[in-house]
């Protein structure tokens, strides 16, 4: 099945809420979504393309791998003119291609979460595989204007093993109709959807509840 990459954090963050998105349709917005939502209108508000000497810098950029059956949107995407880069024909020279996903909060620790992580890992193989190169992927925090880079390439294998996994399961919940039990010590303060959740360890499927309610 095609994997539209910004489940898949929804996956990493709680199995149920995957399904609940994903089977359910169910949405609903907190501070910390609303937070983001506000930073990525203002990334994504209106495509834009910056040239200047050296660089090209694109918001907005659909991505795409048909091998992995990925997709999604990156905020921006930086060509900057190198020697040693990678020749990208649509744009007739060199360069080194930078992806730089846009983040309201920069974890306590400094260091970027590992949802975050995967997220930019799936949009570099998807820019790899349409420029035929090898991007690097940045994570630009809004509240302490830092960009933190990600080590994408010195742990390519890691990366790329967790994301099938999660790729293969996240398919074979969408397979089943299934939404996954709440995961015993998930946390759920902070999750959305919590109000449409209401966390209970009983498997359910969309065809069983419209079931329930004509009974
Ligand atoms: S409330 Fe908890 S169990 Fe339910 S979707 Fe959110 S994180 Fe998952």
């Amino acid at each position: 099945m095609t994997v539209n990459i910004r489940t898949i954090q929804h996956y990493m963050y709680c199995p149920r809420r995957f399904g609940l998105l994903e089977l359910n349709q169910d949405w609903s917005e907190n501070a910390f979504v609303v937070m983001a939502n506000i930073m990525h209108e203002r990334v994504h508000s209106g495509k834009h393309e910056l040239h200047s000497k050296n660089k090209i810098e694109l918001s907005s950029v659909s991505l795409y791998h048909d091998e992995l059956d990925l997709y999604g949107v990156a905020d921006c995407i930086e060509f900057v003119r190198s020697k040693t880069g990678t020749y990208i024909e649509q744009l007739g020279d060199k360069f080194d291609v930078n992806i730089v996903e846009y983040k309201p909060r920069q974890p306590d620790s400094g260091a970027a979460n590992e949802t975050d992580i995967i997220q930019v890992f799936a949009q570099k193989l998807c820019a790899d595989y349409i420029w035929k190169c090898k991007s690097t992927g940045y994570i630009y925090y809004g509240d302490t204007r830092r960009r933190v880079k990600l080590q994408l390439n010195e742990e390519y294998d890691k990366y790329y093993s967790l994301l099938q996994k999660l790729i293969s399961e996240m398919n074979e919940i969408l397979e089943s109709g299934n939404i996954p039990v709440r995961i015993k010590g998930q946390k759920c303060s902070g999750c959305s959807i919590k109000d449409v959740c209401v966390p209970q360890n009983k498997k359910y499927t969309v065809r069983s509840l419209v079931k329930e309610e004509s009974v």
